[in-house]
């Protein structure tokens, strides 16, 4: 095997392996000390409720600004802290900065939903549920104000125990929503048996919204069932007006993205929450559209 290639491009293919590899170790050995400087924050993404107008909900998305890499994307941090056990520290992490956030905005009159992506190994953790309700008794924030996303495909590889996990969270009054709906190799017949509260529509499929029928059909079905199942829907990685028009017209209950809003700091997002209760429906592009 090695014969086959020359000098060079063994040469070649291991100093970009190296770096690679230099990389990640970078990222996991930096990751412990970033998050006590802070390097880590929280930003919100706003979600539309299509009835009122108004932002109830917010998603909370992590973000790393690395003193020698740069940004490092979460797509990026997050596997590798799953892979090397480190994922614990940035879920403690993450329900502190959200529930203190949530501690900020309460004070300010500002009661929303936020919601905190959790992962795999989360799950597996058996302490979870009683964490949790320490951390919400230690802020007192009241459970309903928190929402748990869990990517569907995690849901799959032990089924019957996630669901224990997830229902024990639950009876604490923490909302649960399945995250990236449709990404992962399941049937919708389980999603019955799910303790949930919403489902969130990937946006792969919004890719070719319009000029793909099928993936068209496959969110209005989605919708559909979701809403016939009693959950609430989102829609996110919403991005265009003729999206937005057709998700409607589907029934979406809720939207999230760009089309809307980008994720914001607490400070950006508190503005914007005022301004929607003033004026709904403020900031879609459509309605700033005098022509
Ligand atoms: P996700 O939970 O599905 O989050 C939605 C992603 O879509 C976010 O990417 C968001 O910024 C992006 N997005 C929102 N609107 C639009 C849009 O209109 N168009 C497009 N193309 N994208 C949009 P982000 O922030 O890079 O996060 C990526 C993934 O990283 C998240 O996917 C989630 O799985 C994970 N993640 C983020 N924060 C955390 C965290 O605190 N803990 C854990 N465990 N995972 C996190
Ligand atoms: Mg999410
Ligand atoms: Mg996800
Ligand atoms: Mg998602």
């Amino acid at each position: 095997k090695k014969a086959k290639l020359s000098r060079n491009d063994i040469a070649f293919y291991n100093q970009d392996d190296d770096k690679a590899q230099y990389r990640e170790l970078t990222i996991i050995n930096s990751l412990p000390k970033s998050l006590k400087q802070n390097q880590l924050h929280m930003v919100y993404q706003p979600k539309l409720d299509i009835s009122s107008g108004k932002c109830s909900q917010v998603e909370a998305l992590i973000r790393w600004e690395h003193d020698g890499l740069g940004i490092i994307p979460p797509t990026e941090f997050i596997p590798l802290a799953e892979h090397t056990g480190m994922i614990d520290l940035i879920s403690k992490w993450a329900l502190e900065q959200v529930l203190q956030q949530q501690v900020k905005w309460l004070q300010q009159g500002i009661n929303i939903k936020v919601a905190v992506n959790l992962s795999t190994k989360d799950l597996e953790n058996q302490h979870l549920p009683i964490d949790i309700s320490n951390l919400l008794m230690q802020y007192k924030v009241p459970a309903e104000n928190l929402m748990i996303e869990i990517t569907e495909s995690v849901l799959m590889l032990d089924l019957a125990r996630t669901i224990e996990t997830l229902k024990e969270i639950r009876e604490l009054g923490v909302k649960i929503a399945i995250d990236d709906f449709g990404t992962g190799h399941s049937s919708l017949a389980y999603l019955r048996h799910l303790p949930i509260d919403e489902v969130k529509i990937d946006k792969a499929f919004l890719d070719d919204f319009n000029c793909d029928l099928q993936a068209n059909k496959i969110v209005k079905t989605s919708i559909e069932l979701a809403k016939s199942l009693g959950f609430d829907v989102t829609v996110e990685g919403v991005e265009t007006k003729d999206v937005f028009d057709t998700l409607i017209e589907f029934g979406t209950d809720t939207i999230q993205g760009e089309y809307f809003s980008k994720p914001l700091v607490a400070t950006d997002f508190e503005l914007r929450y005022t301004q929607l209760i003033e004026q709904p429906f403020l900031f879609l592009p459509s309605s700033d559209n005098v022509k």
